[in-house]
């Protein structure tokens, strides 16, 4: 076996590389809790940044390990339990049971480049409520293209090196490329996860369970508006407040903006089990 490869399986990797991500991301909330209120999503975004540039350079681009969506179909079909599919696994099938979106809001790559793009701050909510199902389609066709290459063509791509690399660089342009249009075409930073995104389509699966979501109290609520406004990903924060309710939807990314924001202070991280799915968005 591939020696590189070895290393992104062994047990030297894995301590190393959930050490690594574990105090990334503690870097990032000990910032996050120590920053005073208005610079707190800078202690987010440095976390985003470490964890994001470990994976695409590190995994990606020096290990070539695909950890594109295909990667991981192809690590699947031929039986390798690689860095990617441990990054599936922890990151987007089974940890978004216990901390839902979180990886969409403090680790993920394609969002540590949007997020510095200049509409942090979504005015006009979702204006294109069917290009949401443009993420089902973009499933579907990866899907479509690993399996027609490997049962028709017989393509057995190497776990590791330049196939490998030539998938990720192809893929990312491809996904930041349609990302920074998609931003600039609807004024909106986060455009390409509520519209293209492939991923989407398993997270907002699994985070329907997760533990951790926001949660404010009804009664101390003035309805000013703060949260919904600053919102990234449209999230109408208050109808879940007035309802009782956490906030269920499965677009939530942890982004914990509108905790930030709330002049009240009453919104917060809370751990507890419920069901998520119910989705409030603000439409134009
Ligand atoms: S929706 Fe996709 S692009 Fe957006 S943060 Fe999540 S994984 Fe990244
Ligand atoms: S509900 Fe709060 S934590 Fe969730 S995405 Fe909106 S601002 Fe971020
Ligand atoms: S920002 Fe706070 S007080 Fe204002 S509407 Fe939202 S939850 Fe209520």
């Amino acid at each position: 076996m591939d020696r590189s490869l070895c290393f992104t399986t062994g047990k030297i990797f894995l301590l190393f590389n959930f050490g690594y991500i574990g105090t990334a991301v503690g870097i990032g909330i000990g910032l996050y809790i120590i920053l005073p209120r208005k610079k707190k999503p800078s202690g987010r975004r440095f976390a985003q940044l470490l964890v994001g540039i470990y994976m695409l350079l590190f995994l990606g681009i020096i290990k070539k390990e695909n950890m594109q969506l295909e990667g991981f179909f192809f690590y699947l079909l031929t039986g390798l339990f690689s860095g990617s599919v441990i990054h599936y696994l922890v990151a987007k099938i089974a940890g978004p049971v216990l901390f839902g979106r979180g990886y969409c809001g403090w680790s993920c790559w394609t969002t540590m480049v949007l997020d510095y793009l200049p509409y942090k701050r979504n005015k006009l909510g979702r204006i294109a409520p069917k290009w949401e199902q443009m993420r089902y389609v973009h499933f579907a066709l990866s899907l479509l293209l690993v399996l027609v290459l490997w049962f028709f063509l017989q393509y057995r791509p190497p776990p590791t090196g330049q196939d490998t690399l030539a998938w990720l660089g192809v893929g990312n342009m491809i996904y930041f490329a349609s990302a920074i249009t998609l931003a600039y075409m609807f004024k909106d930073n986060r455009a390409f996860c509520k519209y293209l995104c492939p991923i989407t389509v398993i997270l907002k699966v699994t985070s329907r369970f997760s533990l951790l979501k926001i949660a404010g109290e009804k009664e101390k609520c003035t309805q000013c508006g703060a949260c919904n406004k600053n919102c990234p990903m449209d999230i109408n924060i208050m109808e879940y407040v007035n309802h009782g309710k956490r906030v269920l939807s499965t677009e939530c990314i942890f982004c914990l903006t509108c905790t930030t924001v709330c002049p009240e202070g009453i919104l917060e991280s809370t751990f507890r089990m419920d069901v998520g799915g119910m989705e409030h968005i603000q439409r134009k």
